[in-house]
């Protein structure tokens, strides 16, 4: 049985700011669009892949391994995480803190997107980071991720599935690995990566990928950046 957290959690508050959600699987454009869309609404963004990824990170440097649910939700409960919302504005990149050190690039290498995709699976972990999430998004926020709108935003004013092809999805992803830089795996090493990833996050019981009922699914495939935003703002201005 698929056991949603909203379930076992304790009652959510009711949220005090405009909140638009963004789900869907990796590489589907969820990123850049929240960051246009929040730029457009002047809400800050809530990018809780960031979060999952710094968590393994964190178990990383820490040698807590990947599978130890307790001993990560332990380190995800006090990370000392920071973000600075204010880069988005200024270069459209958010940078992202633990303690003393800037993780913005360590936590998007390849290695680091198996962990997190590894260390959300985990309930525990998923339980630690619940009211993380729903404390810095409730002032108002533009979410992104795969279940902020069947676990953690259940009630958000927007809700929106970002979905693209397998290919495309691949092709992108690995486009950003190169404009990285450094050792940058084939696009068909991103593409099973990616392929086991999306298995890995659709099928596990707790908060799986899922599209909401009342979430309008929006397909990037052929689309452009732009085009996509106009959509979405669109719907959250005429409604
Ligand atoms: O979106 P991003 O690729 O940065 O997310 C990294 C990983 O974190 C995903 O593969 C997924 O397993 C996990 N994640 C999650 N729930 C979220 C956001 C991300 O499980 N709300």
């Amino acid at each position: 049985m698929v056991r949603t957290m909203s379930e076992d959690a304790t009652p959510q508050p009711k949220h005090q700011g405009l909140i638009v959600v963004i789900d869907g699987p990796a590489g589907a454009g969820k990123s850049t669009v929240a960051r246009r869309v929040a730029g457009a609404l002047k809400l800050p963004v809530l990018d809780t892949g960031a979060i999952y990824r710094t968590v393994a990170l964190a178990g990383d440097r820490a040698g807590v391994g990947w599978g130890d649910g307790e001993g990560l939700a332990a380190l995800a409960a006090t990370m000392p995480l920071g973000f600075v919302a204010a880069t988005v504005a200024i270069s459209g990149r958010q940078e992202v803190w633990l303690g003393e050190e800037e993780v913005t690039d360590a936590i998007r290498t390849p290695h680091i997107s198996d962990g997190a995709s590894r260390v959300s699976s985990l309930p525990p972990v998923r339980e630690a980071l619940l009211g993380l999430q729903r404390k810095l998004g409730k002032s108002g926020c533009v979410g992104e991720g795969r279940d902020l709108g069947t676990v953690v935003f259940p009630d958000a004013d927007h809700k929106f599935f970002l979905t693209a092809s397998t290919p495309v999805r691949a092709q992108r992803r690995h486009r950003e690995l190169l404009a990285r830089g450094g050792d940058v795996p084939s696009e068909a090493q991103v593409l099973a990566a990616m392929q086991e990833r999306d298995a890995r996050d659709s099928g596990r019981e707790v908060a799986p990928l899922a599209r909401a009922e009342d979430a309008r699914e929006v397909d990037s495939t052929g689309a452009t950046i732009d085009e996509v935003v106009a959509q979405i703002l669109q719907h959250v201005d005429g409604s």
